[in-house]
């Protein structure tokens, strides 16, 4: 079978491998033929880290082909017997279920959290992929499959959103220009609240226009700390500097993606690189800021969404490309330029 992962070999370029061997289908998985992958930033950051040689491909889609359920696997895992041939997307994290944060019930930030595609598990950029069946969501019919892979980036939405839900109407500003901040500014904009994205980039703004979203070019922008939130997507020190100072005394700073892996233009704020500048955070002292973290939230309510059509993610995809030509694609995605690449494996 066919499958992507980083060369062994500096500089751990992306390259398709012909003859990789297929997975074994382990106790309490499935084998999932792969369909669709979208490529993000994370994937692109994944290559350049170049901590991860596995197979590549975070947020994928495809139908079971197999399915391995132990004897005496908990009710919840047996259920899923009847899946053979069902349309699947997995969520990428995977927890280890014995730790002490999984036993107290926060799998979600597991102490042995592996990341299908990220960390120390293969992705479905491939043929074929097995998934821990705990981690696999049934897709809707009214779902096609080019738009399934964006559950996992709806999730990540609707749980800053439920983060943020607040009795009275607030004024929201997301950062960026990624397919997650354009994802998050369509399901903010659901809240009782003002929404507006700031972007670098005009075709962003475009679509902002198309969906009836507030935008702004991001160098426009007063600093006059009047925004109750400002979700930052650019996954920069520059973007967080930003979002100090447009955020009120005792607003939040939600801080949606990790670290990018490439430049983004700040406008007059300068040029976002990741984490790797010093931020001064004294503005969060002085104005009582808090600072949150967020990540993956609840996949069925994403799905729910996606087969509603509440949240337009087909104007996301930039390009299609083939299998073949995903380390390509991995290389465009870095640059920043397309919001979302979708792999057509099968
Ligand atoms: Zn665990």
């Amino acid at each position: 079978m066919r499958a992507v992962r980083p060369d062994l070999s500096p500089p751990h370029s992306p390259r398709v491998v012909a003859d990789a061997r297929e997975p074994e289908c382990g106790a309490g998985e499935a084998l999932v033929r792969v369909t669709r992958v979208v490529l993000t930033p994370a994937d692109a950051a994944c290559v350049e880290h170049g901590h991860f040689r596995g197979v590549l491909g975070s947020q994928f889609a495809g139908v079971i082909k197999k399915i391995n359920v132990p004897d005496g696997a908990p009710a919840s895992i047996s259920a899923r017997k009847g899946w053979m041939g069902k349309r699947v997307v997995a969520a990428p994290s995977i927890a280890c279920a014995s730790c002490d944060l999984c036993r107290g019930g926060l799998s979600v930030h597991c102490r042995a959290r592996k990341v299908l595609g990220i960390h120390d598990r293969d992705g479905g950029l491939c043929d074929m992929v097995s998934v821990p069946l705990g981690a696999l969501h049934l897709v809707p019919d009214s779902v096609d499959d080019q738009c399934a892979p964006f559950a996992h980036m709806v999730s990540g939405a609707l749980h800053a959103a439920n983060m943020l839900r607040s009795e009275q109407k607030s004024f929201i500003t997301v950062l960026g220009d990624s397919a997650s901040a354009l994802v998050c500014a369509q399901v903010l904009a659901r809240m009782n609240a003002a929404v507006r994205l700031l972007s670098p980039r005009t075709d962003r703004l475009r679509l902002c226009e198309r969906w009836g979203i507030k935008h702004r070019a991001i160098d426009e922008p007063g600093r006059r700390q009047d925004q109750d939130v400002v979700v930052d997507c650019t996954g920069s020190s520059a973007g967080l500097a930003l979002a100090l100072q447009m955020v009120r005394p005792r607003g939040i700073v939600l801080l949606k993606d990790p670290a990018a892996q490439r430049p983004i233009s700040l406008g007059s704020a300068g040029l976002g690189h990741g984490w790797k500048t010093p931020v001064d955070l004294s503005p969060a002292v002085v104005n009582e800021v808090q600072i949150l973290g967020s990540r993956d939230g609840p996949m069925p309510d994403a799905l729910r969404m996606l087969s509603e059509q509440a949240v337009d993610v087909g104007a996301l995809i930039t390009r299609r490309m083939k299998l073949e030509d995903a380390p390509e694609a991995l290389r465009l995605m870095a640059t920043g330029e397309p919001a979302a690449i979708v792999i057509e494996v099968a």
